[in-house]
């Protein structure tokens, strides 16, 4: 869920930045400035890189998880660079001679602008409510890091309890909430007490533990697989299929 929400979440400059173009460049440049510098600092750099470096780094080379990352990165890379060209040709230029693909203008200014695809209203307002989430659960986490009940966030196991609305929501996302979080287990809890209930998201209740299991090795995600495999005995469940498959 997390990469075509994050390709939903460059939709919405794109459109800011024709108008802006069209309204005069002189006149809209730092507008224009903003808009990218924002969507690279913000969506990109404190959020989307963080959350899939994980998987770039750890999964198998040709996988589903991986292989989606690396488009949505590709995809978002691309866009960002077309809409730069007219402001900042040179880099743009640069960064376009290193993108990969057969059948590429020789430029980003003979490409032309990416085609508006319309962003999708019901995915963005799911992304602005997982993010609530996120960051009432990046509070307890920050809690939980002063109190010196965990030291990184992957030492960390989350309980969550959600009102209705929000529980459908957490149940749709729950496979890519650890990710999200950049914490080693998720789960879902009942009847947790009043003094779990998140101060920046009252339906939420949260509550932060010890990951269960040993720490990998190779991810770092605390697992309670880790140790069951003999030959690779640091290696967590998830690593092992992909050690083996490297033929290492
Ligand atoms: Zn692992």
């Amino acid at each position: 869920m997390i990469d075509p929400c994050i390709w939903n979440q460059i939709l919405i400059i794109q459109p800011q930045v024709y108008r802006e173009l069209g309204l005069g460049i002189h006149e809209y440049f730092h507008h224009i400035v903003q808009h990218l510098i924002n969507f690279c600092a913000v969506d990109l750099s404190a959020l989307y890189l963080d959350i899939v470096k994980d998987r770039l780094y750890c999964c198998a080379p040709a996988s589903p998880e991986r292989r989606a990352a690396q488009t949505a990165l590709y995809d978002i890379l691309d866009t960002l660079v077309r809409l730069m060209a007219p402001i900042l040709s040179f880099m743009a230029e640069e960064v376009w001679s290193h993108l990969p693909g057969d059948g590429r203008a020789a430029s980003p200014l003979l490409a032309g602008f990416p085609e508006e695809t319309g962003r999708d209203e019901a995915l963005a307002a799911r992304w602005e409510r997982l993010l609530s989430v996120r960051t009432a659960v990046t509070k307890a986490l920050e809690d939980a890091r002063q109190a010196d009940r965990i030291g990184h966030s992957l030492d960390a196991r989350v309980v969550l309890e959600g009102a209705d609305a929000l529980r459908s929501l957490l149940d749709e996302a729950a496979p890519t909430l650890p990710a999200l979080f950049i914490v080693s287990q998720v789960e879902f809890g009942r009847g947790l007490g009043t003094d779990a209930v998140s101060p920046l998201l009252p339906e939420l209740k949260v509550r932060v533990e010890r990951a269960r299991g040993a720490k990998c090795e190779r991810c770092w995600n605390y697992n309670e697989h880790v140790g069951s495999d003999a030959t690779h005995p640091g290696l967590c469940d998830r690593c092992l299929p992909v050690v083996h498959a490297l033929g290492a």
